[in-house]
């Protein structure tokens, strides 16, 4: 493995009181900065956004408006980078910020540019943190405009920079064969290398949170890493050193291969 697109999501950035999870961006940067160190070429495909604007002004739920949740994500978007920023420095790590629309997925010419904008960054050891520009894309059901969510995201990066690996952190140790909340005799499956309809089902089915987020968008995510052979770990990001054991080939979460 040389290439590797690593992705948290919120429930790893944020902490239940609304305030950004210091101690997790933290360990990340060090993560990060260490495999970078040691020649790996690293993308993070950051969510976050929205919490840390949320914690920014003070509010503790989301606004009703998409304009306005367009202007916190904005607000969020600066201030996830700074303390993203902060925390590489501490390691000596540079970082830079690559905002995406779909464009990078319709237009063949914009694709072609983040494709260059990315293989230079990396060549220049910098770690990219990825985010969809949410004061571009509207409305969260319009997949004209919008990637569907960063579990998508994240895989349409690994396949644009053909990564060796992309990392999936969430908030569960991996894929089970049911959702391991409300179905206590659910396992573990260690690894899968097909998505099946069997798996879909254990995923909670299609378009269950209206079709972002949640173990269907992770199988979606998991089927494009397929269809170009590249490989997927979806694992608990609670602690992201986690992330060296993905590396060293531990067997720790689900591997899709
Ligand atoms: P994230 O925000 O980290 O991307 P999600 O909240 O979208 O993660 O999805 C993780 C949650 O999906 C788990 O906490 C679990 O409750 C639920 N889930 C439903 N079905 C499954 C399953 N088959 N295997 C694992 N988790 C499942």
């Amino acid at each position: 493995v040389k290439r590797v697109v690593v992705k948290v999501g919120t429930s790893s950035l944020v902490l239940k009181n609304g305030k950004l999870n210091l101690r997790s961006i933290d360990q990340l940067a060090f993560v990060l900065t260490s495999l970078t160190n040691q020649g790996y070429e690293v993308t993070l495909v950051s969510s976050g956004a929205i919490g840390a604007g949320l914690q920014k002004l003070g509010l503790t739920s989301r606004p009703s408006t998409i304009a306005k949740q367009q202007a916190i994500a904005a607000i969020g978007q600066s201030e996830l980078v700074k303390t993203y920023s902060q925390r590489f420095e501490n390691y000596n790590q540079e970082i830079a910020q690559v905002l995406m629309t779909r464009d990078i997925v319709d237009f063949p010419e914009s694709r072609k540019n983040v494709i260059n904008t990315l293989n230079e960054l990396l060549k220049m050891k910098l770690v990219p943190i990825v985010n969809e520009n949410d004061s571009v894309a509207v409305d969260e059901l319009d997949h004209q405009t919008k990637f569907g969510d960063n579990d998508q995201l994240s895989a349409i990066v690994a396949k644009l920079i053909d990564a060796d690996l992309l990392i999936m952190l969430s908030d569960i140790d991996g894929f089970y064969s049911g959702n391991p909340q409300t179905d206590p005799t659910a396992t573990l499956f260690s690894t899968i290398t097909e998505i099946t309809p069997e798996l879909t089902e254990a995923a909670g089915g299609e378009g269950s949170r209206f079709g972002t987020g949640g173990m269907a968008s992770k199988l979606k995510a998991a089927q494009r890493i397929f269809d170009y052979n590249g490989q997927m770990v979806l694992a608990n990001g609670a602690d992201p050193s986690i992330i060296f054991d993905i590396i060293d080939g531990r067997e720790v979460g689900t591997l899709f291969s």
